[in-house]
């Protein structure tokens, strides 16, 4: 069997979710687990939603919750389904969109929003999309059963996150994919991004979370792949947002694209490569508007001859925090134990965490815990307005490879940066201040990759 994840473009207007529907269409005698997102923007407007109830602006309440509807029923009227699919949808979005109305009507007289009315309202995004999606193949003649994402992904709380119970979550998905093959369904939809919590309340992943999700229920059912479709064909050197000449890279590990993921690439959640990993699937990411196209495939294992540069990405808005390690070996594990209490405090970033003779810096996107716990008893200092790029690629590091990595310093030692750290054999990471020509070096080092690609 294989799973299908569909982003928020993939599902956005009509001519989008025809392209879906074509590709399920092609594959249709195969069992498929399809995991769907909101519709692109529902899930911000949700959002935007919750907020203004808590804050008890009607009109913006008003015009988010319009928009919101008036969306999904003119994706409806323009998908044009059969009578009895047509009547059907309307009921099932028509009763999704009553209760996001009381439910935002709840929160404004409460004045309260807690963790878990944000769920379950933000949570409406997918169900919107798949009762859409389910009731449309059918009344184009594909049999499908839609499941409910909350019966099976199970999550729970720690501090803020919602974090995967992977044992009954596998035993749900097993379950009622078992169950409903042999009820004659091979196709079956499901919404990524949400589950609810051990008390049956609905929890939700973080942003971007249908991966992560299309990748747990894929590990889950040993699937022969996990198909990542989107609005761009494949992972690139670079966003293809930024630079028109980035090139789609065929091939590429799983570190490579946590790497990537974690610095910025927006195109996989950064949590969705480690199911796949450990059940050793490999994942396609695909463009649902070209689906012709290979797009890229990643996988666990490559070969050690292969060594090369293959993608780079840029995070701005950073902070360099610096503390000055005190001499005393009690004192310098003191920091470091500190460090790691700041970590699972903040909600912040800690992008990388270097640590010379007599200094640690912290890459980070938040400095105010890291502030308040050194600034009073320890020599520390910050520098703002940080860019890091992160280059990814295979075996970076091997002598092979030696005459690629002095291009590339020719190339960095140009500018004037801050850090410079190699980690592993995938990745290289350089920092300097945003100030300090950034773009221009992001750009000359991604030139540099799809020249030698
Ligand atoms: P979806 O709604 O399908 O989940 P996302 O918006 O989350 O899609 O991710 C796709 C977007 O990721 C692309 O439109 C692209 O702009 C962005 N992106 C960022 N970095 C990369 C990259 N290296 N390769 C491909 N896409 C990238
Ligand atoms: N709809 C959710 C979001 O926008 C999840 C997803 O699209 O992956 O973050
Ligand atoms: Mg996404």
């Amino acid at each position: 069997m294989k799973v299908l994840k569909f982003g928020g473009t993939s599902v956005q207007f009509h001519d989008n979710m025809k392209q879906v529907k074509n590709i399920i269409s092609d594959m249709q005698n195969e069992q498929l687990l399809i995991v769907l997102s909101a519709c692109r923007g529902t899930t911000d407007n949700l959002l935007k939603l919750a907020e203004a109830s808590a804050n008890n602006h009607s009109d913006l309440m008003q015009s988010l919750f319009n928009e919101i509807k008036n969306h999904h029923l003119e994706l409806i009227t323009n998908l044009k389904l059969d009578n009895e699919f047509n009547v059907n949808v309307i009921n099932d979005v028509n009763s999704i969109l009553n209760q996001i109305e009381n439910m935002c009507e709840g929160i404004r007289l409460l004045k309260e929003l807690t963790i878990r009315t944000r769920a379950t309202l933000v949570a409406n995004g997918e169900l919107l999309s798949t009762a859409i999606l389910s009731n449309y193949l059918k009344s184009c003649g594909i049999n499908n059963v839609l499941l409910d994402a909350r019966e099976i992904m199970k999550l729970y709380y720690s501090n803020a996150d919602s974090l995967v119970n992977f044992e009954k979550t596998s035993e749900n998905i097993k379950k009622a994919f078992t169950q409903n093959l042999y009820s004659g369904f091979n196709i079956q939809i499901i919404q990524g991004f949400i589950g609810s919590d051990p008390m049956n309340n609905t929890a939700v992943l973080s942003r971007g979370g249908s991966d992560y999700s299309a990748a747990v229920f894929g590990a889950e059912l040993q699937a022969e792949e996990i198909q990542i479709w989107t609005d761009v064909s494949g992972i690139f050197s670079t966003d293809p947002r930024f630079f028109s000449n980035a090139k789609t890279i065929e091939r590429m590990t799983f570190s490579e694209v946590k790497e990537l993921s974690a610095f910025g690439a927006k195109v996989l959640h950064p949590d969705t490569v480690k199911p796949a990993i450990v059940a050793n699937i490999p994942v396609r990411v695909l463009n649902t508007h070209s689906p012709q196209e290979n797009g890229t495939l990643l996988t666990n294992n490559i070969e050690e001859s292969i060594s090369q540069i293959d993608a780079i990405t840029m995070l701005k808005s950073l902070n360099i925090f610096s503390i000055t390690i005190p001499s005393e070996r009690e004192r310098k594990s003191e920091v470091i134990r500190k460090i790691s209490e700041c970590m699972n405090q903040t909600s912040g970033n800690y992008f990388l965490i270097s640590q010379g003779i007599s200094e640690i810096k912290i890459i980070t996107d938040n400095i105010s815990r890291l502030s308040s716990t050194f600034s009073k008893n320890y020599l520390t200092s910050n520098l703002s307005d940080v860019a890091v790029l992160c280059l990814v690629g295979k075996n970076l590091t091997y002598s092979s490879n030696s005459k690629l990595l002095n291009n590339i310093s020719n190339i960095i030692f140009k500018y004037n940066i801050e850090m410079l750290e190699i980690i592993n054999n995938n990745a290289i990471y350089i920092a300097m201040n945003t100030l300090e020509n950034s773009n221009s070096l992001y750009e000359e080092l991604h030139n540099f990759i799809i020249n030698s690609i």
